[in-house]
């Protein structure tokens, strides 16, 4: 289950009256305490403290979910960009009441409390909507298409909306209609006591309406096994081994439930003369010896189209000069990149003469000790 939104608005270590250290021990003492004494038959009118208690030690009291937790409370903010929504639970249909299947799970904690738990519901709630699985799939782009962006197709396997009839579940020519023992809120209210709890309506599951001659194609689920293919847009300068997620394209959901989402691991080629560095483009350009001594004005290819660069006189070999703009073009908020061109010096395997001769007065006339530091001649 994916981070709840709640996490970043609710300390639950506070609701339980613990630290943020406290032992798994300490935890669950705090919670039997408070659940007795919030737990609306005990205590009328307190089934919104008893909710915010059950809710904190369902994070808390389970390892992996408090850890996650702290991590969620310690991004803050900035981390809920990338949540996905949470289905089902709190805030669903019903939201203000207690919901039978959220209790039932404290049914073996609760013990003897447990009479209005254990009754129907709890087991219909998967025949009620449900979100569609998430999908993962791969993409190979080539080295431009990385860097520039596209829109292209990727192919997906799974549930589908049934095409006969378009996720409805009901035979083409009729509709479901409205759920008569529920008036189409899905739950049903009944006093218990006190207190008053929603249950998921046996009628409908849940879905609030009713299928009365169902399609054949999909049996009235809704959905159909299928390949589809889905658009994808990839920004530029996508990076190896990226995931990108494309909400709620995954499988369908089943009666009414919303779509999973389509998560796209991108697998990026290499270029025969390019390298990327982030945002930035790199290229390694060969100079001989007198270009680099003297300077000189090279072209350089550059994804667009081609640049002349000035190699100024006493350009060492390794030296990187940046050709602004000519990077990863700009998505967003972020702007363009650069080319990063980098010399490398060239030497000839084999001299004419008159090669050889120019280059031995070279050495002839030449001063320089370039060993001079190592201390040797
Ligand atoms: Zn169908
Ligand atoms: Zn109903």
């Amino acid at each position: 289950m994916p981070p709840q939104r709640e996490w970043l608005e609710k300390d639950y270590y506070a609701v339980l009256g613990v630290s943020s250290t406290a032992t798994d021990k300490e935890i669950t003492r705090a919670y039997r305490k408070l659940a007795k004494q919030y737990h609306p038959d005990a205590n009328p009118g307190a089934e919104d403290r008893f909710k915010e208690i059950s809710a904190a030690y369902d994070v808390l009291g389970d390892d992996a979910k408090r850890k996650e937790y702290d991590e969620v409370r310690r991004l803050g903010a900035a981390g809920m960009g990338g949540f996905g929504g949470f289905p089902g639970g709190f805030g669903g249909p019903g939201g203000q009441n207690i919901r039978i299947e959220d209790l039932g799970d404290l049914g073996d904690l609760l013990g003897g409390l447990g009479g209005v738990f254990g009754g129907g519901g709890r087991r219909q709630r998967t025949a009620g909507p449900r979100r569609g699985a998430d999908v993962e799939t791969e993409l190979y782009l080539s080295f431009e298409d990385a860097v520039r962006g596209i829109t292209t197709g990727v192919h997906v396997k799974g549930e589908g909306r049934c095409p006969t009839c378009s996720g409805s579940g009901a035979a083409p020519g009729t509709t479901p209609v409205v759920c008569p023992r529920c008036s189409g809120k899905g739950v049903l209210d009944e006093p218990q006591g006190l207190f008053s709890l929603s249950r998921v309506c046996p009628e409908c599951a849940g879905r609030g309406t009713k299928i009365e001659k169902p399609c054949r194609t999909c049996k009235g689920s809704g959905v159909t096994p299928q390949t589809r293919e889905v658009k994808v847009r990839i920004p530029p300068g996508v990076e190896d081994g990226q995931r990108i997620r494309v909400k709620g394209r995954g499988e369908a959901g089943r009666a009414n439930g919303p779509p999973g989402d389509l998560y796209v691991t991108v697998h990026v080629g290499a270029h025969p003369l390019f390298g990327r560095r982030a945002r930035n483009l790199t290229i390694t350009v060969p100079i001989t010896y007198p270009e680099a001594a003297l300077g000189t004005t090279v072209t350089v290819p550059t994804l667009e189209g081609q640049v002349t660069l000035r190699i100024p006189p006493g350009t060492p070999p390794g030296k990187t000069f940046r050709v602004k703009g000519r990077g990863v073009p700009s998505h967003g908020r972020s702007g363009p990149g650069d080319l990063l061109v980098t010399v490398d010096l060239t030497v000839p395997a084999t001299l004419t003469d008159e090669q050889r001769a120019a280059v031995e007065e070279l050495a002839r006339v030449s001063t320089e000790v370039p060993r001079a530091h190592l201390g040797v001649s």
